[in-house]
């Protein structure tokens, strides 16, 4: 799962490029670029196909096709040695990272959750929350095509929801509807106001879809927890980052990794720190 997150992290955000690259064209210039493509020979567009399972992958700076032997999770990178057999390139020390990070997370989802269904669905979660991080981390974007129909399974999920033990998913209807209402409005509340003040954007809609999508899984309830873990975690790297590297305060930190982050934490003890607080505060008595 982490090589073929691997494989999403990289395309996906080339594909989305091209799609909105071919839906400008045909808004400015409506039907150019239909006749151009049915000038073209069956070569073109069979060199135009990319997608998750098209081309096979290649190394980026050779083109040399990676082989299946080559193509073992971690293992292959290690007894590559880190390089490209054809070319001897450095492969980029990200890819068994994520592999690593994949199987771990997973690995962490399953001893919690234990042998049930929602095992399944937290690890569908884990999935979709490790690429949208390093899709954030390299572009700066939370694609729609995974935000969304996570918040749409996080809806569904509810339906399979039973009072029984305080695990984070799935939560009655009617927190995962407000909760992705919630999500969503809390969020663009935040940004318009920021934006209103300061003229600023001080994060994107993919930020305010994922928050959604927590709701819908965790319900509204367990927002409070993730947008605290998320902003504090944000702050305490947004310091450090500007303290030692003298980042500029007004250069862009993605907000969807920290929210991620925050996210998954709520995902595996959200109800134990939520029901640890209203205990240690007294406001559960
Ligand atoms: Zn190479």
């Amino acid at each position: 799962m982490g090589s073929f997150l691997n494989v999403v992290i990289h395309r996906l955000p080339v594909m989305l490029d091209r799609q909105w690259r071919a839906q400008a064209e045909e808004m400015l210039a409506p039907g150019e670029a239909g006749a151009a493509s049915r000038n073209s020979t069956g070569t073109a567009a069979r060199e135009q196909r990319y997608n998750l399972v098209v081309p096979r992958s290649a190394c980026p700076h050779c083109g040399a096709e990676i082989k299946a032997h080559q193509n073992i999770p971690v293992l292959s990178y290690l007894l590559l040695g880190g390089k490209c057999a054809n070319c001897k390139a450095r492969i980029s020390p990200r890819y068994p990272i994520v592999e690593l990070g994949t199987a771990v997370l997973s690995a962490a989802v399953v001893w919690r959750y234990g042998w049930e269904w929602q095992s399944a669905a937290a690890l569908v979660f884990t999935w979709a929350l490790v690429a949208l991080t390093v899709i954030d981390l390299d572009h700066q974007v939370l694609p729609d095509i995974i935000t969304l129909p996570l918040m749409w399974l996080g809806l569904l999920l509810s339906l399979a929801w039973q009072p029984g033990p305080a695990l984070s998913i799935p939560v009655d209807p009617w927190s995962a509807i407000i909760g992705a209402a919630a999500g969503y409005l809390s969020l663009w509340l935040v940004y318009w106001s920021f934006k209103l003040l300061t003229g600023k954007k001080g994060m994107g809609y993919g930020d305010f879809k994922l928050f959604a999508a927590f709701g819908a899984w965790m319900g509204w309830q367990m927002l409070p927890l993730v947008i605290l873990l998320s902003a504090f975690t944000g702050a305490v790297v947004g310091i450090v980052l500007i303290a030692l590297r003298g980042r500029d305060r007004n250069i862009p930190i993605p907000f969807g990794p920290y929210l991620a982050a925050a996210g998954w934490i709520a995902l595996m003890w959200g109800p134990q720190i939520v029901g640890g607080y209203l205990h240690f505060s007294g406001l559960d008595r």
